[in-house]
């Protein structure tokens, strides 16, 4: 009977080594040590035993249970242990995989060229002046030489608010009457960016939101040559040296007299082509001298002091260097054409 035990307790200790999760301990310490294993049979068993061998029996299989159940707890251990470790492996990082790209956001081409258009004046001694998006009637025309019913209203189409005199302005300009109205009678030079709001169809060449960059110059004998002077300097700075530029009759009415300003096109260097419909010309501004009416609405006497004003599209101007066609690029947030820039 002895042998038996050792022989149970060898067998059991085999079958441990090889059971590798959990579940199968389990199987195995019902095989062997449960109510119904192979040790409760044998104690079991000890009353058919003569009465001397009993306790001897019953000794050393009350010790190899115990020494099974050892082994069961040290196995069990492991086995958790190795699970855990898989685990672990099967879920790690590897460390080897591409990362994922961090999209880095930039500024918006609108802004590039605002800013570039900014420092520009910056160097030559304009300072930048923030007027609001959302203007009166007043402001937007009136006090720039445009009454009610006035034709040059009709050029621009105007976002209304639902209340009276109240709009989106439609140009940058009435940001002239804000800054003279600060600054009278001291002389002004200032740029004044911005957007602005057109109610338009939206085409390849109009949005109805768009950036304009206002100039404004006033003082005591500021002259046309003064404002030729000042953007002959501005766009061969921005467009390269060497760029012609003519500057042709017409009309604003907060101007007299007004100009609009073109250049020599980049595309065929004035031989004509698509781009300026073959005229060799490309036009990138407005401007004049800013009107005797709009002086005195500035606070400024016009016997006294003149001034001149300008006023460009950062994104045509944007456009034009970089040969782009269509204008609805630059709103509709199309990150493939965006990030090009
Ligand atoms: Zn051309």
């Amino acid at each position: 009977m002895l042998d038996e035990i050792k022989e149970i307790e060898r067998k059991a200790l085999e079958e441990l080594a090889q059971a590798s999760t959990e579940s199968e301990l389990d199987l195995w310490r019902t095989r062997y040590l449960g109510r119904k294993g192979a040790f409760t049979q044998v104690l079991r068993g000890l009353g058919t035993l003569p009465k001397e061998e009993r306790p001897a029996v019953g000794k050393a299989a009350n010790e190899a249970k115990v020494r099974l159940e050892g082994a069961y707890k040290a196995r069990l251990e492991e086995v958790k242990q190795a699970e855990l470790q898989k685990a672990i492996a099967s879920e790690a990082v590897d460390v080897t995989l591409p990362g994922r790209p961090q999209e880095i956001g930039r500024l918006h081409p609108s802004t590039q060229t605002l800013r570039e258009i900014v420092d520009i004046f910056a160097h030559m001694g304009f300072q930048v002046y923030d007027a609001p998006d959302v203007e009166t009637d007043e402001y937007n025309f009136q006090l720039l030489n445009i009454p009610p019913h006035h034709p040059a209203r009709a050029m621009q189409d105007t976002f209304y608010t639902t209340d009276p005199g109240v709009l989106l302005r439609t140009h940058t300009s009435p940001g002239q009457i804000r800054v003279m109205r600060e600054f009278a009678p001291e002389p002004i030079r200032v740029v004044l960016p911005g957007k602005c709001f057109r109610y338009e169809q939206v085409t390849a060449r109009s949005e109805f939101m768009f950036h304009q960059v206002e100039g404004l110059v006033v003082g005591k004998n500021i002259t046309m040559a003064d404002l030729k002077g000042t953007i002959v300097n501005f766009v061969r700075q921005m467009f390269g040296p060497g760029r012609k530029l003519r500057f042709r009759n017409s009309y604003f009415p907060f101007v007299e007299p007004g100009v609009e300003v073109d250049m020599d096109c980049i595309l065929c260097g004035g031989k004509g082509c698509r781009v300026c419909k073959y005229t060799g010309w490309l036009e990138i501004m407005g401007a004049g001298m800013v009107h005797p009416v709009v002086l005195k609405n500035g606070g400024y006497d016009p016997e006294v002091y003149s001034g001149f004003a300008f006023g460009m599209g950062p994104e045509r101007i944007h456009m034009l260097k970089h040969r782009i066609d269509d204008i609805r690029f630059y709103f509709s947030n199309d990150v493939r054409f965006l990030s090009q820039m």
